[in-house]
């Protein structure tokens, strides 16, 4: 069994502000040993469900935040940026699963280091008209490869909106969010259990046959594997909807929206390209 990780940072154990997950924070460093022990025990859960390979994709802001040297030496682990497919790189059809470790509600919920994608740059995501963030577009991404997405870790806003999109996904909340920079945290040892003992229940649960796609935008006519999808983004500068215009398919809604239509995985790789657009032409770096 192959299993890949996709490694976030705002919804590991522990962690609730810019301090703990931002280079040069003041409890960055602690916080990147934090991140390598969570998804250290998803490693452990993997293979104590068979596994047999695990890849690691560092998926956070910087994306040199794991600690190789503490790392479970069983994973495989990708590190650094930009990557073209961001998030999921080196996802391919041939895992059997996606575990997603760390991750945070979208932008505008009230979860704990809320965003998508971006700091403050991207205001909305809306994936066929419907509200969507890092967790909605990674799950439809996973789901055009044939790969569930089968467990997701991070606090209790970002399980639910996870659960959302696939009610067969198995989360475990790290934390219970109190605001966007506030929760109560689950102590670190349970925490690192329960995460452990959540992936292996997931992955010795798979569901057989071909992950359930998401829905196609309406008015569509999708073929049986490649649905056609709608990605709607809405910036806060409209300096990025101005570039963005010139990629060909993408159509402007008013001045700071953007949408396109295509199929997966084409889709979520146009839109990382968006994301190294916006950086550039806005000069602020990412949040994530
Ligand atoms: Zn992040």
């Amino acid at each position: 069994m192959k299993v890949y990780i996709s490694a976030d940072m705002e919804g590991i154990t522990g962690l609730v502000d810019a301090e703990d997950v931002q280079p040069p924070g003041r409890d960055y460093e602690r916080g990147r040993a934090l991140m390598t022990e969570d998804v250290n025990a998803a490693v452990r859960g993997a293979y104590a469900a068979g596994a047999t390979y695990v890849l690691v994709n560092d998926a956070h802001g910087p994306m040199r935040n794991l600690l190789p040297d503490l790392l479970d030496p069983r994973a495989l682990l990708i590190k650094g940026r930009p990557k073209p497919m961001g998030m999921i790189e080196g996802l391919t059809p041939d895992f059997d699963a996606v575990v997603c470790i760390g991750f945070h509600s979208r932008a505008g919920t009230l979860g704990v280091l809320s965003h998508s994608f971006m700091g403050h740059e991207i205001e909305d995501i809306w994936l066929d008209d419907r509200p969507c963030g890092e967790i909605g577009l990674l799950h439809a991404t996973a789901t055009s490869y044939g790969v569930p997405l089968a467990a997701l870790t991070g606090d209790n806003t970002a399980c639910i909106e996870a659960t959302q999109w696939d009610p067969a996904i198995h989360t475990y909340p790290v934390k219970q969010a109190k605001d966007r920079f506030a929760a109560q945290l689950v102590p670190v040892a349970d925490s690192r259990s329960g995460i452990e003992q959540t992936i292996r229940t997931a992955l010795t649960t798979l569901p057989t046959g071909p992950a359930p796609a998401p829905a196609a935008a309406e008015g569509n006519h999708p073929g049986p594997s490649k649905p056609v999808h709608q990605l709607t983004v809405r910036w806060q500068s409209a300096s990025v909807a101005s570039h963005l215009e010139a990629v060909p398919g993408v159509h402007k809604t008013d001045d700071r929206t953007v949408t396109t239509e295509g199929e997966m995985p084409h889709l979520y790789r146009l839109f990382n390209l968006y994301l190294r657009v916006a950086t550039a032409v806005t000069s602020n770096p990412p949040y994530c």
